[in-house]
This record gives structure tokens, sequence and C-alpha cells, in this order.
């Protein structure tokens, strides 16, 4: 076994919702508002690129509505996990000297902690980044943003990306070797940017027909379009492909557009994709590939 601090060779890191959980937990907390929705002027009040925002509003909507912190632990509780999860955290328990895990999300550290304590899995996970929130004396769930960050892909309170250069970087000093190889385990369009930071062992892996897979996937097809991108911006690359062409951008799906209106993020993090892109179904998937990891020396 490695030492304490150590850890494994191996980093895995996890996104929570729709990831370890098989739903959004922000969308299953609503089920303890009155009538299980939300009315339709606090719906209205989200803005693009404010979504923790909203969620503290919606947050102090439940406890104006008497939701009490039982009422909220319980239902973050009843989220199913997603198909085969159990096996794989079984897995990586079993292999507990080669994996290190983390969960980086966009969720909040009282949801995060009150699910994985409640199937017993909060031992695996060595860090957990998230949103910091709390339980006020009126019981009311207050929610803060993770940090403040300059880059346009993410949404205000957090970038994954940051975090997980900060991560990577620090814990390469403690053990003084940086990992083997990094897994990185999403599902949504905010685990694109760590994706970036991802090197060529290391693997991306997107849940099936999920955003996050259908965005990589054109990242990986699509080289012309991102060309093209690179042309607004030839300060910080250089272009290489004479085939861009604008039918290529047409075919560009709407997941993509996000990318495209942010061309300047690229001379402070390169959209390069390095990473294999391995989708999931299952955590079974994840793990029949970890398992291989495991054998290669
Ligand atoms: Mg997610
Ligand atoms: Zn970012």
């Amino acid at each position: 076994m490695a030492a304490p601090g150590d850890g494994g060779r191996f980093l895995v890191i996890f996104d929570f919702d729709e990831t370890l959980v098989n739903e959004s937990s922000d969308d299953a907390v609503v089920r303890t508002a009155p009538g299980q929705a939300l009315p339709d002027w606090l719906r209205a009040s989200y803005r693009e690129g404010q979504y923790n925002e909203q969620m503290q509003r919606v947050l102090a909507y439940l406890a104006q509505q008497g939701v009490t912190e039982s009422a909220i632990r319980a239902e973050i509780q009843s989220i199913p996990e997603t198909p085969g999860l159990s096996a794989l955290l079984d897995f990586l328990r079993a292999h507990a000297q080669d994996f290190e895990c983390v969960v980086l999300s966009d969720a909040n550290s009282v949801f995060i902690e009150a699910w994985l304590q409640h199937v017993g899995a909060r031992q695996l996970f060595l860090e957990i980044f998230t949103n910091p929130a709390h339980f006020d004396d009126s019981g009311r769930l207050v929610l803060a943003p993770f940090h403040a960050h300059s880059c346009p892909r993410c949404p205000d309170n957090m970038c994954k990306q940051h975090i997980l250069r900060d991560y990577l970087g620090r814990r390469s000093d403690e053990r003084r070797r940086p990992f083997q190889r990094v897994f990185y385990v999403g599902d949504g369009a905010n685990d694109v940017c760590p994706c970036l930071a991802l090197g060529t062992a290391d693997v991306a892996f997107a849940r099936r027909d999920f955003p996050m897979h259908r965005i990589l996937t054109h990242m990986q097809q699509m080289p012309a379009a991102l060309t093209h991108t690179q042309q607004q911006t030839p300060a910080a690359l250089t272009h290489t492909d004479t085939q861009t062409d604008t039918h290529t951008q047409q075919q560009t799906p709407a997941a993509l557009t996000h990318t495209h209106t942010h061309t300047h993020t690229q001379q402070q993090t390169p959209a390069t994709l390095r990473a294999t892109v391995q989708p999931w179904s299952s955590g079974h998937d994840v793990m029949e590939y970890l398992q291989t990891a495991v054998g290669e020396r």
C-alpha cells in the first residue's frame, strides 16, 4: 500500500450531477417545493452564466416555503446512482493503492457530502471541489461561488480547468512526482474545459450522448471548424489547415456555439484536446478501461 497522502499513480476525477448520481441534484431538490415545482417568476429569473446565483434564489425560496433541512437531505439521498456506479466504486476501493479519487462539481458541498455519506462512498474521495454550502440558523441552505476566475468558457463561479490545474500542480509537489495518468469522468458542457488540461496519456470519459460527449466528439472530428476559430486569433495560434470553409461551420451543432463565441479564450487556454475520449454509459464501461490501465506498468 502507498503511504497516506502519497496517493495512487492514477488520478480519477468525478463530476457529480449525472455522473455519480443519475440526475441533476439541483433538479432533484426542486421536488421539495410546494407542488414539486418552482413558480414561473423564479424560473424566469435565471440569467445566462449565473446558475450559481439562480440556485441561491431557489434555495432561499425553499426556505421561505418552510422546506426543512431534513426534507432537502432526504430528497438528495434518494437520487439514484448512475448505472454501474457501485461496481466502479467497489473496483476503485479494491485498488486504492493505484487510484486517487476526487469530486469536481458545480453542485454544492451539502448535496455531495449528503449523498456520498448516504451510499457509504465518502471515504473513497480525497477531496471534493464544489461550491461551499451550509444551513444557516434559520434553516436556509446558503450557497457561495467556489471562486472567481477569468475563463470566459465557464460559468462565473467555477472553471473546472483552473481547479484541476491547481490540484495537479499541488499534488505533484506533495508527491514529488506527477500522476502517471489522469482520468476524468463527466457528462456536462462544463466538463469540457478541464479536459483541455489533460495530456495524451489521459482519458476523458464522456457520458454517451450527453453534452460533454457531443462537444468532445466534434472537437475531435472537426479540426477544420476549430482551425477556423483559430483564424480569429492569429497572435495566439498559427493557421495550418486550408480546408476551412463556411460549410463546415454550418454543420457545427449548437453545442459548440459556446466555444465559438469565446474565441479570445484561445490565447489564455488553448482549445487543444490531447486526451483520449472514451464514451461511457455505465460504470462498468469505465471500470473495464481502468482494469486494463492497472495491468499496464
Ligand atoms: Mg454533470
Ligand atoms: Zn474554464
